[in-house]
């Protein structure tokens, strides 16, 4: 009996102490052996350096910034639970489905640093001058809901996470599931708490591979228990970080152009406002004693950042060259990416701006994409209707709109489509 406790304590241990560790870089070993995976890879790194060179060299038109120029981008997201099978109890299967939750909201708050303990950055971005505040990518995950792989069985209206699915053709993709974000949670032992190939696609049904010990937070279900330190769901925001290009910063002291990375020959991270690092931080050190490739002020490893090997509760932040270099990628695979999986009103929710905002009275919407026929009224602060309007989808992704001789103050825009209707404030000046 004393020797059962033991070993079960070991075991423990050894997850739990083991430091941080990503299968990433075997990942792509894997795929650059391959001569087909190699060359799908290389010409998605072509697409995503020509959407850099796009982001970087942008012209904002009229009554855009960087912050509006793009509405929230929605991302449909299916989990996959292969180990879990297919006839277990509705009980266990609702768990996963929670659990699976917890993990997307934890990748929403990282994403668009809207997470708690971004606040830590104030306390130490005087240590780090090259980096120009926390990166905020303007994204939302959804577990997708809509118009599911018929193959998958799952009905219209109940969230896309599998049991039993087999992802174990050795390149970790699945055609039935293209088009979506794809995570899939099994056992990988006790070292490799999960990996993603660099530059996920969605057309080729990539996913995003997470241990079962740091997928989602909170207590868990039975054999997917969440293990501090890697108990907050960050395991996810590093992985999918690569899904995004996104190398490790902790990649070389050789780069010669922090803009540049080369695929063939991997030095630095391509990004100019992380330090050059050459080595993973562990654990949870204090961010004024680790020194990187030299040991001035501006070299400092940024050890917070989610794309560093430290614990869960001790990273906390993206840099903006990190969530350019994201969005690059983005715009690469939107393309790719299956929206309709999404419920309208989740698409006309998020899916468009109205700019600029405050507005004399003119303001224009717009649109990414739009599945049906939408209508526009705005309301005075006393309920009065100043404007309303019927569009057709076709070819009006865009509209300006010009209230008559507008008095300044808090008006609404109620913007309707199929069933949803969604309320923006607007103020006229
Ligand atoms: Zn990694």
């Amino acid at each position: 009996m004393k020797k059962i406790i033991l070993s079960f304590f070991l075991l423990t241990t050894v997850a739990v102490n083991a430091q941080r560790s990503c299968g990433m870089e075997q990942k792509m070993q894997q795929i650059m052996a391959d001569p087909i995976q190699k060359e799908a890879y290389l010409k998605s790194v072509q697409n995503f350096e020509q959407e850099l060179e796009k982001l970087n060299n942008r012209v904002y038109r009229s009554g855009e910034t960087t912050e509006n120029v793009n509405a929230t981008i929605r991302i449909p997201v299916a989990v996959h639970y292969p180990g879990v099978p297919n006839s277990s109890a509705a009980a266990t299967k609702t768990c996963l489905r929670n659990l699976a939750q917890t993990q997307i909201n934890r990748l929403n708050a990282d994403y668009n640093a809207t997470n708690t303990d971004v606040t830590n950055w104030n306390n130490v971005s005087s240590l780090f001058p090259m980096v120009n505040g926390v990166g905020d990518m303007d994204v939302e995950f959804v577990i997708a809901t809509q118009n599911h792989p018929a193959s998958s069985g799952i009905a219209n209206g109940t969230v896309a996470v599998t049991f039993g699915t087999d992802y174990l053709n050795g390149f970790d993709t699945d055609a039935t599931w293209q088009g979506y974000v794809n995570i899939v949670v099994r056992d990988e032992g006790d070292q490799t708490l999960g990996y993603s190939v660099l530059g996920g696609s969605p057309s080729q049904g990539h996913t995003v591979v997470i241990n079962t010990f740091c997928f989602g937070s909170g207590s868990g279900c039975s054999g997917y228990v969440p293990q501090a330190p890697y108990n907050l769901g960050r395991t996810l925001t590093h992985e999918l970080g690569h899904y995004f290009f996104l190398e490790h910063t902790f990649n070389g002291c050789g780069e010669t152009n922090c803009a540049v990375y080369n695929v063939n020959n991997p030095i630095g991270d391509g990004v100019c406002d992380t330090p050059k690092q050459s080595t993973p931080t562990g654990g949870c050190p204090n961010p004024t004693t680790v020194s990187s490739c030299t040991s001035t002020p501006t070299q400092r490893a940024l050890s917070m950042n989610y794309m560093d090997y430290t614990d869960d509760a001790c990273m906390y932040m993206f840099t903006p060259g990190q969530v350019t270099r994201m969005l690059a990628h983005y715009n690469s695979i939107a393309s790719q990416i299956r929206t309709n999986t999404l419920s309208n009103s989740e698409i006309v929710k998020n899916n468009f701006t109205i700019f600029p905002n405050p507005n004399n009275g003119t303001f224009t919407i717009r649109f990414n994409d739009l599945s049906d026929d939408y209508s526009v009224e705005v309301f005075d602060i006393s309920g009065r209707i100043v404007f309303e309007d019927y569009y057709t989808q076709s070819s009006n992704l865009e509209q300006t709109i010009s209230i008559d001789k507008p008095s300044s103050g808090v008006y609404f825009v109620n913007v309707k489509s199929g069933s949803s209707i969604i309320t923006e404030k607007i103020i006229i000046k």
